[in-house]
C-alpha cells in the first residue's frame, strides 16, 4: 500500500512487484512460476509407484497387426465367438474393437486397431496400450509391405511379437516359405532355434486358435504383467463418439487401478463424472472396471481423442480446471497450426 497499490494481505501480486518489495526490505528471493494444477496432480498420479504387495497379475493387452485382408478381424471374431456367450454383443458398430476374452479363468484383452496408423499414432501420443503384438501373416501372401511396417512398429514399441501364420487352411500354402521370409525380417521361429512363436492359424476352420490363446497366455506369464486394482484408475481412450441420446460414449482401456461409476475423470480436454460403464462385448452395464478392462463409458462433457489418457481425480472442479486448460492449450495450438488431429477416418477398418 505504501507503493500506492490498492491491495491487502490476500491479494495476488505479479513477480516484479514481489521482487521490488523484497529488494526494498533487503530480502533475497527466488522467483519460481507456480506449477499448474495439471502438472501437479496428473504428474503425481502418473508417477505414483505401486508397492510390490499391491500388484496382482493382469490380462495382457494384445493388438493385431498386419497387412490388410490377412485376417486380423476374422481372428478376433473367432476368438470372441468361441469364448463368450454368443448373441449378446451390442449391435453398435465401432471402429476400434476391444474385448476381454477369458480362457480357463485367465483373461486376454484384444484390441483390433484397424490400421497400424492407429497403433503408431497412439504410441506417438504416449499411449502405449499394447503388451503383445500379434503379427498376422496370411500363408498364401506371405510378408507384404504393411507386414513389414507392422514389424517395425512392433519392434519400435519393444513389445513381444507372436506370429499368427493365418489362412493355413488354404490349398497349396507353403508355411516354410513364409517362415523363411520371417527369418529374413529378424523374426526367427522358435522351431528353427529362434525366439519367435509362430502359430499356424485358420480363422475359417478354427485350427490353431486354442494354441494362439495358449501362446499369448504363456508370453503373458513370462512377462508378469501386473497392476494395482486398489488405486484410482488411469488408462487410455481408444475412441469416442457423440450419441444423440446417451451423450458422449467413450471407449477406454483401464491400464491400472479400478474405474467406478461415479468417479470423476479427466480425459484429454474432456471431464465428467462416470455415469455408466458397459462391457464392450455384451453391452451389459457394469459398476467397475479393473486393470486391462476395456469399457464403454458415458458421462464426459465432450468426446476425447484416441490416445488421450484418462485419470481419476477427487474433485470435479479440479477436473474442470485441468480439462479447461487443455482445451485452451489445444485451441492455441490449432490456431498456430501445430496440432495433429487424429481423425476417425484413420481408424476405418482396413
Ligand atoms: P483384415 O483386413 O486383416 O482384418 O482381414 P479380414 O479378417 O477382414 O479377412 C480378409 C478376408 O480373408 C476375409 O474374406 C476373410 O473371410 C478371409 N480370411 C480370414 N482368415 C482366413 C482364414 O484363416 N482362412 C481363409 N481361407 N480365409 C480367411
Ligand atoms: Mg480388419
Amino acid at each position: 500500500m505504501g507503493m500506492g497499490m490498492m491491495i491487502n494481505i490476500n491479494s495476488e501480486m505479479d513477480l516484479e512487484t514481489a521482487e521490488l518489495i523484497a529488494t526494498e526490505l533487503g530480502i533475497d528471493i527466488e522467483l519460481k512460476a507456480a506449477e499448474s494444477l495439471e502438472d501437479e496432480l496428473i504428474t503425481e498420479i502418473e508417477t505414483l509407484e505401486d508397492t510390490a504387495e499391491s500388484l496382482v497379475p493382469r490380462a495382457p493387452i494384445v493388438t493385431f497387426l498386419g497387412h490388410v485382408d490377412h485376417g486380423k478381424t476374422s481372428l478376433l471374431d473367432y476368438l470372441i465367438g468361441i469364448n463368450v456367450v454368443k448373441g449378446e454383443a451390442g449391435g453398435i458398430t465401432q471402429h476400434i474393437r476391444a474385448y476381454n476374452v477369458e480362457k480357463d479363468g485367465r483373461g486376454v484383452t484384444f484390441v483390433d486397431t484397424p490400421g497400424h496408423e492407429a497403433f503408431t499414432e497412439m504410441r506417438a501420443r504416449g499411449a502405449n496400450v499394447t503388451d503383445i503384438a500379434v503379427l498376422v501373416v496370411a500363408a498364401d501372401d506371405g510378408i507384404m509391405p504393411q507386414t513389414e511396417e507392422a514389424i517395425s512398429h512392433a519392434k519400435a514399441a519393444e513389445v513381444p511379437i507372436v506370429v499368427a501364420l493365418n489362412k493355413i487352411d488354404l490349398e497349396g500354402v507353403d508355411a516354410n516359405r513364409v517362415m523363411t521370409q520371417l527369418t529374413e525380417h529378424g523374426l526367427t521361429p522358435s522351431e528353427w532355434g529362434g525366439d519367435v512363436e509362430i502359430v499356424k492359424t485358420s480363422a475359417t476352420t478354427g485350427e490353431g486358435m486354442d494354441e494362439l490363446l495358449e501362446t499369448l497366455l504363456t508370453v503373458a506369464e513370462l512377462n508378469e504383467y501386473s497392476a494395482n486394482p486398489d488405486r484410482s484408475a488411469l488408462g487410455v481412450c481408444l475412441e469416442s463418439e457423440q450419441h444423440g441420446d446417451k451423450g458422449v460414449v467413450a471407449k477406454l482401456v483401464v491400464q491400472n487401478g479400478t474405474l467406478r461409476v461415479g468417479d470423476i475423470i479427466v480425459c484429454g480436454p474432456a471431464h465428467g463424472r462416470v455415469r455408466s460403464l458397459h462391457d464392450t462385448l455384451t453391452g451389459k452395464p457394469i459398476t467397475e472396471a479393473g486393470p486391462s478392462t476395456p469399457v464403454s463409458l458415458t458421462g464426459l462433457d465432450t468426446p476425447p481423442g484416441a490416445g488421450d489418457r484418462f485419470h481419476v481425480l477427487k474433485d470435479i472442479s479440479q477436473a474442470r480446471e485441468i480439462a479447461g486448460s487443455r482445451e485452451d492449450e489445444s485451441s492455441r495450438q490449432s490456431l498456430s497450426g501445430i496440432t495433429t488431429k487424429v481423425s476417425f477416418d484413420s481408424f476405418q477398418d482396413m
